[in-house]
């Protein structure tokens, strides 16, 4: 059994409407599109989404380090994940969204020769997951109206944007409480704009609006400002744009930063070291979520069946193939039903057609 093909495209997914959290806006995502095909006939699909502000990755970079990496994969056992993933970082470090498109097809290949949907394979612990949906940083008012249409959508958890103004910020979420009621779920997201100073008054403010965490307050190399943030608030702290890697998480865990983690694939280099930072975590007590950058239903799906098999991940932010203008995938992936993802009965992934047109032809084929 091995790897026979390994085909990279780029693909450039529009915005619904720009996108804009508190370092800036995006009107378009740049992924990058892996196909594996094996000697046996299964194919295997992953997607890189990178975030030059997050890991310094573009879909430039993911396409040179693939160029590095590929070859080196082929003949390969793909069932053999946990060797694949050490040959890659032998031959370059870092560079985890690049990575992540690698694992991720291996995994779908994994699910598909297994005949079994990637989440039973992997701990099965949900059939379904709950996903918030995200309120890009616009005006205070209107962010409120974005609310009531998302609960009117049926989703029951909200991930609000913040991070911009002190001010302003709290006013967001006074009027998103006052418009939604009280039982709708809402989370926060900095992004890391706020000083130290500024998150705490800013958390103390809105702690009697019922907010569930708060993400990244501040700066992600400021450790001791997380540290005194955490201390201070009366909200949990979450690190998103702080924890890539499992050295990461255990360090922040050492230091006590944090109650809680984000981890996403692009940042951990995919869905096997997705679950090392979950383990690290649970064994300090730390639930995790599952986040995303700018996948399609591909990268989503992914995120979705690991959210689904392990159970210290007991939150999603799973949502970016729902901001997306354009579709990738025509059938299969994991549909969104009253805020919850499910599962279509499909084997791996279950990503069934994608759209060809939006696909394209491959830029690179490695054999
Ligand atoms: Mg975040």
């Amino acid at each position: 059994m091995g790897i026979q093909q390994i085909e990279v495209y780029p693909v450039t997914l529009a915005y619904k409407e720009p996108f804009r959290i508190a370092p800036g806006a995006s009107t378009e995502s740049h992924n990058v599109i892996v196909k594996i095909i094996t000697d046996y006939g299964v194919v295997g699909w992953g997607e890189s989404s990178p975030s030059e502000r997050v890991t310094g990755e573009t879909a430039e970079t993911v396409i040179k380090i693939l160029d590095k990496i590929a070859p080196k994969l082929i003949d390969l056992c793909p069932l053999r994940i946990e060797q694949d993933v050490e040959v890659m970082d032998s031959i370059v470090e870092g560079n985890p969204a690049a990575k992540a498109a690698i694992d991720i097809a291996l995994h779908d290949i994994l699910g598909k020769t297994s005949r079994k949907p990637l989440f039973m394979l992997m701990g099965g612990y949900r059939t379904e997951v709950l996903t918030d949906v995200t309120l890009s940083i616009k005006s205070p008012k209107e962010m409120a109206e974005d609310a009531v249409k998302a609960v009117n959508k049926g989703f029951k958890a909200l991930k609000v944007k913040v991070g911009v103004d002190p001010i302003e910020d709290v006013e967001r979420i006074r009027l998103i409480r006052k418009a939604t009621g009280g039982d709708i779920k809402i989370r926060i997201d900095a992004n890391q704009g706020w000083t130290p100073k500024q998150a705490i008054e800013v958390l103390n403010k809105i702690e009697k609006f019922n907010i569930q965490f708060a993400e990244q307050p501040v700066p992600s190399e400021d450790m001791k400002g997380l540290v005194e943030v955490r201390k201070k608030s009366p909200i949990p702290i979450m690190a998103d744009e702080s924890v890539h890697s499992l050295e990461d998480a255990l360090r922040l865990i050492q230091a006590k930063a944090v109650d809680l983690i984000n981890i996403k694939l692009m940042k951990s280099g995919g869905i096997l070291k997705g679950r090392k930072i979950a383990a690290i975590a649970e064994a300090a007590g730390i639930p995790c979520m599952i986040g995303c950058m700018g996948e399609s239903e591909i990268g989503i799906a992914a995120g979705v069946h690991l959210a689904a098999a392990v159970k210290n991940i007991q939150y999603a932010d799973l949502d970016s193939d729902l901001l997306l203008k354009d579709k990738l995938v025509k059938k299969g992936g994991t549909k969104v039903k009253d805020s919850m993802r499910v599962f279509p009965k499909q084997d791996g992934l279950g990503i069934k057609e994608l759209n060809e047109q939006i696909l394209g032809k491959p830029k690179r084929i490695y054999k």
